[in-house]
């Protein structure tokens, strides 16, 4: 399938060369699965995509969702997309049969899901929120919360938030204020004000499952003391019909950068005597429910980031491939005809960083999501618990790293287009928009250097990032043998950049151990970019190694397909991998430039 999406012979490559899914057939639970299966399940949801998501993606941003003072407004075009969506089972893809789902593995089910992210980022908004929503219920809802609710959104009847922020609290969790107070019955009446939730209010399903975080009163302050609470938009009987409307009202929209099509809402629970929830898991233990899930849904973020930008990078390679202007530097001749841009070594740079940005991000987001499922399904128990502690040290880069450099292709795309871009005329702008939120919500990306250097590097005495140097450490002596003498060069190049982090992780760890945290960790968000960069590179090279085994075999369009990732792999060792070098330097220095600024100079 031809167009700007997602170039599918990198998504095989990917999913099929180098993730060996596959394989995964092998397993029980995927063993009515093939390469025929998966195969069918990305067709479809990129042909639902393409004739049920692209088309309005323009007219959703143009028009936003409108609130009356009753009632949400949307274009009906996201009501008719969404509903071809959760026919065809997509809300299920993942889950069992048992449940009526596809029992896909994670790796592909995820690799469906970002073909949409693609081709409308707002509109895919509301049945990903869904999916968080019901995985969260599946993990620690009761047998009856299970029973009442999963069927119905797992079928898209109704439609899941998560409500954590509030106007006073968003990187700062432990601050919210809302309330639960418990009933008699065991029900718990609801009581506060949520803000940015996400498909907060709109009437595009019959109903709303809310997940809220709130305080039982008396129970511990600060992230203790959090609980999770379901609390539907209208009460649910036992047979499922719907009963009366809750106590959450929609106090307003928020009027957004991008993603204009998804409501953005200001929900205020209880100004009529409480709204009605229900405790789900363990009380004061809703944070470490909501973080038990994150690593999924941190995967699906920073697919979402990197699909934005792939697409982006697919329309100004085929701008550049159109647009006429210019000369070649060498001998101008104004009576010869322009050449297209992309005969400009300048633009085929840009184009070449986006490559290697998105292709580059598609694969770690990809590898993530085959640890997700080595982390379920793993043939061993040490296979298992190896996946779970790589995820939990990849995390906070799997969100964070395609968030910044899949926005900065999104930026690159607009160059390309020249003024054009700067346009509506064109679709690289709202791309860029779009994209901008990624590094703001689920956890800024100030607050995942934060994770990763403060709690990940140093976790079970270093653990994870010991196991992830390990994984390092097989790739380059994969690489140290083979025949490319250019990829033995770059497997140095990664080896120093692994021996600098190491070293630099230790120094840090050891200055906050020694009372100086606030200066260890005033420059944590660029230990984040550095050690993204490095397991970009380490990606990188796993794509060569798998290019240039298949180069002498292949011919035409195969042979250039390998050729750019020989390129795009160059690409990165030589102009993206040397920044941490500066990097390394500042951190290893605790570098106080920024600790030492006072809010009076500024
Ligand atoms: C479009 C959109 C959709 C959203 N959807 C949802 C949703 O569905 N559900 C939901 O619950 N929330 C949602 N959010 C909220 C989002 O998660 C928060 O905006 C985010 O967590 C940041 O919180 P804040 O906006 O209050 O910023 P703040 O927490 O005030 O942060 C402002 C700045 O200060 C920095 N900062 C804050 N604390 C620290 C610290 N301790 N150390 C270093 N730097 C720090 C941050 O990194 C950031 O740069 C959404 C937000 C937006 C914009």
């Amino acid at each position: 399938m031809q167009d700007r999406l997602i170039n599918r012979r990198d998504l095989a490559f990917v999913l099929y060369e180098l993730l060996e899914t596959e394989s995964l057939c092998a397993r029980v639970r995927f063993a009515d699965h093939s390469r025929e299966t998966f195969d069918a399940a990305l067709d479809t949801a990129h042909r639902i995509a393409a004739e049920h998501f692209a088309p309005h993606n323009r007219k959703a941003d143009l028009n936003e969702p409108t609130f009356d003072g009753k009632q949400v407004h949307i274009i009906p075009e996201v009501k008719r997309a969404l509903e071809v969506f959760c026919k065809a089972g997509l809300l299920a893809a993942g889950k069992a049969y048992a449940q009526g789902g596809m029992q896909l593995p994670a790796t592909v089910a995820q690799a469906c899901l970002a073909i949409f992210n693609a081709a409308n980022v707002s509109t895919a908004a509301y049945p990903f929120l869904t999916i968080a929503n019901a995985n969260l219920i599946e993990a620690f809802g009761t047998a009856d919360q299970k029973t009442k609710y999963l069927p119905h959104l797992l079928a898209g009847r109704f439609f899941g938030t998560m409500c954590l922020s509030e106007p006073q609290a968003g990187s700062s969790l432990s601050d919210i204020r809302t309330r639960a107070e418990p009933q008699p019955d065991g029900s718990y009446r609801v009581f506060g004000s949520k803000m940015w939730i996400s498909g907060g209010d709109h009437e595009l399903s019959e109903n709303i499952i809310h997940l809220v975080l709130a305080k039982i009163p008396g129970g511990p302050p600060g992230v203790k003391g959090i609980s999770l609470f379901l609390v539907p938009k209208y009460l649910v009987n036992d047979d499922g019909t719907l009963g009366l409307r809750n106590d959450v009202a929609l106090a307003g929209l928020n009027h957004k950068m991008g993603y204009r099509g998804t409501t953005n809402c200001v929900l205020n629970f209880g100004e009529n005597g409480g709204a009605l929830g229900w405790l789900v898991g363990e009380p004061h233990q809703g944070l470490s429910c909501m973080f038990h899930m994150m690593n999924e849904a941190r995967v699906g973020v920073g697919l979402g980031a990197v699909m934005l930008g792939y697409t982006g990078y697919l329309h100004a390679l085929a701008y550049a491939r159109e647009r006429l202007q210019g000369r070649p530097l060498a001998g101008k001749d104004t009576t010869r005809p322009q050449v297209r841009i992309v005969e400009h070594a300048d633009v085929r740079r840009m184009l070449l960083a986006q490559k290697a940005y998105v292709e580059g991000g598609l694969a770690l987001c990809l590898y993530a999501a085959r640890l997700v499922d080595d982390q379920h399904t793993g043939e061993t128990e040490q296979v298992r618990r190896d996946a779970h502690l790589l995820l939990e040290i990849l995390t906070p880069i799997v969100k964070s790293w395609p968030s910044q450099w899949c926005l900065e292709a999104n930026s690159l795309a607009i160059q390309v287009h020249g003024g054009y871009g700067y346009t509506r005329e064109y679709p690289v702008e709202q791309l860029y928009r779009d994209n901008r939120l990624n590094p703001i919500h689920e956890g800024t990306h100030g607050i995942q250097g934060l994770d990763l250097l403060g709690r990940k590097a140093g976790m079970q005495d270093g653990a994870a990032l010991q196991l992830l140097m390990r994984e390092m450490h097989a790739t380059l002596r994969e690489a140290r043998k083979c025949d490319s003498p250019e990829l033995r060069g770059f497997a140095d190049d990664l080896a120093g950049a692994v021996d600098r982090i190491m070293e630099t992780t230790r120094n840090l760890l050891c200055a906050a151990a020694n009372g100086e945290i606030e200066l260890a960790l005033a420059n944590a968000s660029v230990y984040l970019e550095m050690a993204g960069h490095m397991v970009v590179a380490w990606i990188w090279l796993r794509q060569a190694l798998v290019a240039v085994a298949r180069l002498p075999g292949a011919q035409g369009a195969e042979r250039d397909f390998y050729q750019g990732k020989l390129a795009a792999c160059a690409y990165f060792f030589r102009w993206e991998l040397p920044r941490t070098r500066h990097q390394n330097e500042l951190l290893n220095n605790l570098d106080r430039t920024c600790f030492e600024m006072q809010d009076a100079w500024f």
